[in-house]
């Protein structure tokens, strides 16, 4: 009991429904933790927990659920997560990162009560035509310098103006994102929360500012509704070590077992174009986790995993179904031992890193076919 097994879509997948034996376990109890450790760090803001793309690829419905008793609210990236979360019955405030991509958006936006940012003249102009039945809740992007998406700081004036007189828009917000937040002390971080105070003209506005990064790292920009994702999901959101995450846990760990042992001579060549040689007698185990369920293709040769509870390393070219790994003097380690590609003992962000890209990239790449294990209900 306590664990529940889920597959995509919403379809329940039984316990043992998955002939291999990978499958990502989900931490609820340290997304709990980490959720608090973000309430802590900005402890006058109200916190929206981001769990768009499934929650970073760790089950956004059961996240959500875990984190309803105690989360102010959460962030999705568009109308069908938030109506996901709705259908199973998430009642707190559900933000939509982007706003809508569409007019006819609105109708459901106003039948969920959900919240939405507004980014472009063109959802502005959907949102003053629009004929909701109750008054829409709208929070203004100020392109404070990452320059993605947002109005200018300048044009800030105008479209609260032209919001607040607007019968049917309630609640009005200003939310703003950094871009290099990762970067503690960078002057591009004090740029950008200039930019942003200075669009708002010193107006009392409701406003989100900090993804995990500056919860983490940035007093200053915590206002009213911080905005935290990855440390969610016990991941440091800084690029170099930085001491505030320290108390983060990691909440997946994606596990696979030994399906095939062999030994190789000095000089053999081990897999797709050989990428690896022996340069030793080499014992090689087999793993059932490849490309195609989310382990990154680019993991070069001396990737971390650990096997059986011991440190060990990727070797020879990772391929869809399988990869291969080192298993010389682990002599008493055999068939169906279990193989830990991230989590506890081998941190995603240093696989990713090793493959030349990030956490974020890992988790919300996991395949369709691995199934999710939720514990800490
Ligand atoms: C994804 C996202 C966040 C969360 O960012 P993390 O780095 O994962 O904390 C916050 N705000 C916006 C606008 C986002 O798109």
């Amino acid at each position: 009991m306590g664990a529940t097994k889920n597959g995509r879509r919403g379809k329940v997948v039984r316990m043992n429904a998955s002939s291999r034996p990978l499958h990502a376990r989900i931490h609820l109890d340290a997304i709990r933790h980490n959720y608090r450790i973000a309430k802590a760090s900005a402890p006058s803001s109200r916190a929206l927990a981001v769990v768009k793309a499934n929650a970073y690829g760790h089950g956004a419905i059961e996240v959500a659920r875990a984190l309803a008793p105690e989360a102010d609210g959460f962030a999705v990236a568009c109308l069908e997560e938030a109506l996901e979360l709705r259908e199973s019955g998430i009642r707190d405030r559900i933000l939509l990162l982007e706003g809508v991509f569409a007019p006819d958006e609105l109708a459901q936006v106003d039948a969920a009560e959900l919240t939405m940012v507004v980014h472009c003249r063109e959802q502005l102009d959907w949102v003053l035509a629009a004929r909701p039945e109750r008054p829409l809740r709208c929070w203004i992007k100020v392109d404070s310098g990452m320059h993605r998406v947002g109005f200018a700081p300048g044009d800030f004036g105008a479209i609260h103006a032209a919001l607040g007189a607007c019968a049917h828009v309630g609640e009005l917000g200003a939310i703003t994102h950094f871009a290099r937040a990762d970067e503690p002390g960078h002057p591009f971080i004090q740029r950008q929360l200039a930019d942003f105070d200075r669009a708002l003209g010193g107006k009392a506005v409701m406003s989100s500012l900090s993804n995990s990064a500056a919860v983490l790292s940035l007093p200053r920009a915590h206002r009213d509704w911080t905005r935290p994702g990855i440390m969610l999901y016990g991941i440091s959101p800084f690029v170099a070590s930085h001491p505030a995450a320290a108390e983060l846990r990691p909440a997946m760990t994606l596990e696979s077992a030994i399906i095939a042992v062999r030994d190789l001579a000095p000089g053999e060549p081990l897999g797709y174009g050989g990428r690896f040689v022996c340069d030793r007698p080499t014992r090689v185990g087999v793993a059932a986790v490849g490309y195609a369920d989310g382990y990154p293709r680019h993991a070069p040769d001396g990737t971390p995993l650990a096997v059986a509870g011991r440190p060990t390393r990727l070797i020879g070219r990772v391929s869809m179904d399988m990869i291969m790994l080192d298993l010389t003097g682990m002599e008493d380690v055999g068939l169906g031992a279990p193989v830990q590609l991230w989590g506890d003992r081998v941190p995603a962000a240093e696989v990713a890193q090793a493959a030349g890209t990030i956490a974020y990239e890992l988790f919300t790449g996991i395949g369709r076919r691995v199934p999710l294990i939720h514990e800490g209900v």
